[in-house]
């Protein structure tokens, strides 16, 4: 919507409340409800001001910085009995008056206007995997770690207790009554398509109350919007039913865990230059890109996968990368080129390291840059031995990923020079955050290390 439409709409439909989102440098939203007595043309140009420290932004000179809504993210959400009108913001410096590239949509967009001699759009079509609870209770305190989990779906052993299970890897694609979560989808899916979110499909995922909604392709900035709004509704919609949502990356051991894939291609003056007559269908500036994101992969993965749960995801046998490499319909590799697509138009790749523990502006910035930084120098990336790999990665060696988020941290310490619009202090400030959780998990001891190591 324009601005003029909205306040036109405010005006027309009564409303009173609207409420402005603003990302945190973790990826997750937070809001502040205006009331229509406080909301005029003028917030779109003067914006609203907040404390920008508590978002986690990095220490800026002054933390008082305005957050201005982006007019073309309106949508009308019914909040009880009241509609409220919603909307994205981006920060803004309050001295220079300029957008801050502190804020990560701000950075994202600068991101993707570094790159329009390369392409025009970057279009991607993300895949949300998460798991659907009854009931979660952990305990962390000094000496006692546990959780509880409850499903309606009961794990692999309910057999046991003459219920339907689902058993242990059977999830995918199965068919009420195993799949409990049909109805809740459903309804998650409904209310996204209100909101205008083309979502593609929904299903039960491999695991035991996992499920996954995938979306159609958008372009980069409206799919890290709607990977926030996904997760807001998945949670909110689940609440309705006293279910509760997680998209933690691996949530339950020796189960499958949750991905968010990307699949990913560019256009330039309306021609999907990630087609070609090269391997696969492809051309050789989407395989110069696959270069360039798996030459980075290391330091990407500190912001697409900046959980110390990431990297449990990240181990062999449950269809999650380990290796740094490229492959046909191959769901070992870090990045996969899917065997069905045969129209040029839709030509694309996967990346499937990526989780949704990611700030996905600042996620979606990195993987950007480093494929960019392929194509400006015309990696090949079978001449860096990425691939095109056959057979199981999983026994392989051959390119491994960071295995814990210390190691990815390391890799963005490194390589960080492709990363131009990211400002060095977020880098430094991310850097640190990241070390500090990766450090204080490393300093509590595991239930398993006493199994191994108590008699040591
Ligand atoms: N859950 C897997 C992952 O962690 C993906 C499984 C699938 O989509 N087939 O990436
Ligand atoms: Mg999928
Ligand atoms: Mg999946
Ligand atoms: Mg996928």
């Amino acid at each position: 919507m324009e601005i003029k439409e909205i306040l036109e709409l405010v005006e027309r439909e009564k409303i009173n409340l609207i409420d402005l989102k603003v990302v945190d440098i973790l990826g997750k939203w937070r809001h502040v409800t205006l009331a229509r007595t406080n909301f005029s043309e003028k917030t779109f140009y003067d914006g609203v001001g907040f404390d920008a420290s508590n978002l986690g932004y990095a220490r800026v000179t002054n933390s008082d910085m305005i957050m201005i809504p982006d007019p073309t993210t309106a949508i009308i959400e019914y909040i009880g009995d009241d509609k409220v009108l919603s909307m994205i913001c981006d920060v803004y410096n309050v001295e220079t008056g300029e957008p801050s590239l502190h804020d990560p949509r701000s950075l994202l967009k600068k991101t993707l206007e570094s790159i329009s001699d390369i392409a025009d759009k970057v279009y991607f079509g993300p895949e949300y995997e998460f798991h659907i609870f009854k009931d979660v209770r952990y305990t962390v305190e000094s000496n006692d770690i546990s959780v509880y989990i409850d499903s309606d779906e009961g794990f692999w052993n309910s057999f046991d207790k003459g219920e339907y299970f689902i058993g242990r890897k059977k999830g995918y694609h199965r068919i009420p009554p195993f799949d409990t979560l049909m109805e809740v989808r459903n309804k998650i899916v409904n209310e996204l398509l209100k909101y205008g979110v083309p979502v593609k499909y929904h299903h039960h995922e491999v695991g035991t109350c996992q499920v996954e909604i995938e979306l159609s392709f958008v372009d980069a900035l409206k799919a890290a919007d709607y990977t926030l709004l996904v997760k807001y509704i998945a949670r909110k919609v689940a609440k309705e039913y006293g279910l509760i949502v997680t998209f933690m990356p691996k949530p339950l051991y020796n189960e499958a865990g949750n991905g968010m894939h990307v699949h990913q291609f560019m256009v330039k003056n309306e021609k999907n230059i990630f087609a070609g007559n090269k391997l696969y269908g492809l051309s050789e500036t989407a395989l110069s890109y696959i270069a360039g994101l798996l030459k980075h992969a290391g330091s990407v993965m500190a912001f697409s996968n900046p959980s110390t749960n990431s990297y449990r995801r990240l181990v062999p046998g449950f269809e999650a990368p380990t290796n740094a490499v490229f492959a046909l319909a191959n769901r070992t590799a870090a990045i996969r080129i899917p065997a069905y697509v045969k129209d040029d138009k839709k030509r694309r790749i996967e990346f499937r390291t990526i989780d949704a523990s990611c700030n996905p502006y600042l996620a979606f910035a990195a993987m950007i840059l480093a494929g960019i930084d392929g194509i400006r120098k015309s990696l090949d990336p079978t001449q860096e031995g990425f691939g095109p790999f056959e057979g199981d990665a999983y026994n392989e060696n051959i390119k491994p990923l960071p295995t814990s988020l210390g190691a990815a941290c390391n890799e963005l310490r490194k390589d960080n020079e492709y990363l131009t619009v990211f400002p060095k202090e977020l880098i430094d400030h991310w850097i640190s955050i990241k070390m500090s959780e990766s450090r204080e998990i490393m300093s509590i001891p595991h239930p398993k290390e006493f199994e191994n190591y108590f008699d040591v």
